[in-house]
């Protein structure tokens, strides 16, 4: 089988240093194991991520040496797959539609903090979901449904992780935040009741990056390491829809100056940016720590 690897930006800004690592590690990893790397274009989110974005990341691309082997994925013309997956873990009675606005999540999280006792968080600090039931009576949820109210969709992690069975693990050959390595067991309930589907758009990032993944035939995932923990999501949903397991590598981030996580505003580290103050691809290897093209 040929080793399949895959960038996936996300186009809702401009590309900086930190895409261009994942990109280039993405793409001599494939060479050195004499495989392919995809480029996917992950644009659910319609309304930041317009054309003219995507036409410039593109080019970035190009001028970094980044080469993609065609054609490539957009997630945006691929709604009916994500369904096709929310609908089979809706028969599994693993998903419920989700009524709660912010707001409301934000007034229940601070009234519980407000009295001394902390709301758990996520591994990205976001607070869980409370579930419906938690703050909505049967009456008042069923009204907001038969009121036409936008609802997302979650998986019901509980149900999910008993379903899944308690020793979720992956393979890692890159590391984690805190140096996690090799056979990393998996702790998707740390997440809570995850977004399946937003109220604005069918689907979400867990679930199209898995279903893609699996439709692409990619066997090593490559991205940063702000993304290691939501693997235990990602592993969670491949086993409940029995997909392919890749190989995971969690590469380090690329920080500014001020040793902050490079933002998609960040000018001085954005490669068009760059590219107008005369730096060459072979510069931009070497700012992010990756000898010289192997092409
Ligand atoms: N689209 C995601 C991002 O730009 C990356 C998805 C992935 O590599 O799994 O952050």
């Amino acid at each position: 089988m040929t080793a399949t690897f895959r960038f996936a930006p996300s186009p809702n800004g401009r590309l900086h240093l930190g895409h261009a690592l994942s990109a280039l590690l993405n793409q001599d990893m494939a060479r050195a194991l004499g495989g392919k790397v995809l480029l996917r274009i992950e644009d659910i989110d319609t309304a930041r991520c317009t054309p003219e974005l995507v036409t410039a990341m593109l080019e970035d691309l190009d001028w970094i040496g980044f080469a993609a082997e065609p054609p490539h994925r957009r997630q945006s013309e691929h709604f009916a797959d994500y369904d096709a997956a929310l609908t089979r873990l809706k028969s599994m009675g693993l998903v419920y539609d989700a009524f709660l606005t912010r707001t409301e999540i934000r007034q229940a999280v601070a009234l519980r903090e407000a009295s001394g006792t902390p709301w758990p968080r996520d591994p990205d600090g976001a607070p869980l979901y409370p579930g419906d039931a938690a703050l909505l009576t049967a009456d008042q949820i069923e009204a907001r449904r038969r009121g036409g109210e936008p609802f997302a969709v979650r998986l019901d992690m509980s149900r999910a992780v008993q379903m899944a069975g308690p020793s979720l693990r992956w393979q890692e050959t890159g590391c984690g935040p805190a140096g996690e390595t090799g056979e990393v067991p998996a702790d998707p309930a740390a997440w809570g009741d995850v977004i399946l589907a937003r109220k604005d758009t069918p689907t979400s990032y867990h679930l199209s990056v898995v279903i893609d993944d699996a439709l692409q035939g990619v066997s090593h995932v490559v991205r940063g390491q702000d993304l290691f923990h939501a693997t235990a999501v990602h592993r969670l949903l491949q086993t409940l829809l029995q997909l392919p397991v890749p190989v995971y590598h969690h590469h380090r981030l690329i920080a500014d100056a001020d040793g902050r996580k490079l933002s998609k505003s960040a000018g001085d580290t954005g490669l068009a940016d760059l590219r107008a103050a005369g730096w060459t691809a072979a510069d931009v290897r070497a700012r992010i720590g990756l000898g010289k093209s192997s092409a």
